[in-house]
């Protein structure tokens, strides 16, 4: 860190945004922040350029936050670049530490998304067009798009990452954690989450003292066809809430709210696989030992079961579809 500054890099890949409007939130909350931050690259809000990038001394960035997930060629030649520059990379939020919700794209091939986008969707009213490669703009400039990348990767798939910073996106207190315990110089070790907790989002759920020890419901509802009782445990009511897998840190956001966690916090240290560990609590809450009324509990309250458990983790699940989409090519 240069003259007690944080010479900070941000980069969205993948992105809806949200984090970059949470990084500004975070600092909002913390304006004294904007004193000790030294800002090098930030394409969303301002107009540096891959060249300036390019000519920073590597390692001269002291922490590089990068959102979204790895899609574009362009991505995968940005993270690099980054990774050269900085000290510390942080995968900034759910996108860029497990693929997030884009992630969930996995499960369609590039040509599916590709036909859907250009020729399926309704609006679409110019059905033969093919997406460009290559375009001459009017003075005579040409221009090539990136290559759309076979499927969505998390960023460590790309690159070695140092920290990572939860949630779609993380909350202002997450991300101020995180920077601060990066500038008290309390490092953690590299692979660490930071900024969120160590327990399971139960634990800071207010509604925890009405869960019942053990759980046993007859029908899974959705927030849409139930009334939700909010002052009792979501779970408890039959409602598919995540926080007995999800990484706390939020302080417990939607459950306050009545609705129910989705797992944006993503996996706690110990689990293997997220989507894993959501499926194994969820069987265990059916009271039921028939097979038949088991298919039809689940047919009716879990429509969507890829959506409900891999929302945000798809692309580092172990379930490996990432790998078998890839066919193997490396980037
Ligand atoms: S983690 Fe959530 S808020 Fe951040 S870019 Fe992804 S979808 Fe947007
Ligand atoms: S409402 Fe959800 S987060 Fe809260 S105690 Fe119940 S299962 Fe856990
Ligand atoms: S309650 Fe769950 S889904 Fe909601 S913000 Fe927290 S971790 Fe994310």
């Amino acid at each position: 860190m240069s003259e007690g500054k944080i010479r900070i890099a941000f980069y969205w890949m993948a992105s809806c945004g949200g984090c970059e409007e949470a990084q500004v939130d975070a600092v909002s909350d913390e304006p004294s922040l904007i004193n000790i931050l030294d800002i090098v690259f930030w394409p969303v809000a301002v107009d540096f350029k891959k060249e300036d990038v390019e000519k920073l001394p590597d390692k001269s960035v002291d922490v590089a936050l990068i959102n979204g997930g790895v899609r574009l060629s362009e991505h995968v030649e940005m993270a690099r670049l980054l990774r050269r520059k900085a000290k510390i990379v942080i995968a900034y939020g759910a996108c860029a530490s497990w693929g997030g919700v884009p992630g969930l794209a996995n499960l369609y091939s590039r040509e599916e998304i590709l036909s859907r986008v250009y020729s399926e969707v309704p609006t679409v009213y110019e059905r033969d067009r093919k997406p460009m490669v290559k375009y001459v703009a009017e003075e005579g400039v040409e221009l090539e798009l990136p290559e759309f990348l076979p499927i969505l990767l998390p960023l460590n798939a790309v690159i070695e990452v140092d920290y990572y910073i939860p949630g779609c996106p993380p909350t202002p207190e997450t991300t101020l954690n995180a920077l601060k315990m990066l500038l008290s110089g309390k490092i953690p070790p590299k692979g660490s989450v930071i900024g969120a907790s160590q327990r399971a989002l139960c634990d800071e759920c207010p509604l925890n003292a009405t869960k019942p020890e053990k759980i046993l419901v007859k029908k899974i509802s959705r927030i849409y066809n139930t009334r939700i009782d909010p002052g009792k445990c979501l779970l408890a009511q039959g409602i598919p809430c995540l926080g007995p897998s999800t990484r706390g840190g939020c302080t417990a956001l939607c459950p306050k709210a009545a609705m129910p966690c989705i797992g944006c916090y993503g996996p706690l240290e110990t689990h293997i696989d997220y989507g894993g560990k959501v499926i194994s609590f969820l069987a265990s809450i059916i009271d039921s030992k028939d097979e038949r009324e088991i298919a039809r509990i689940i047919e009716e309250g879990l429509p969507d079961p890829a959506g409900l458990v891999y929302k945000f983790t798809l692309p580092a699940s172990r379930l490996r579809l990432n790998l078998m989409k890839w066919g193997g090519r490396s980037v």
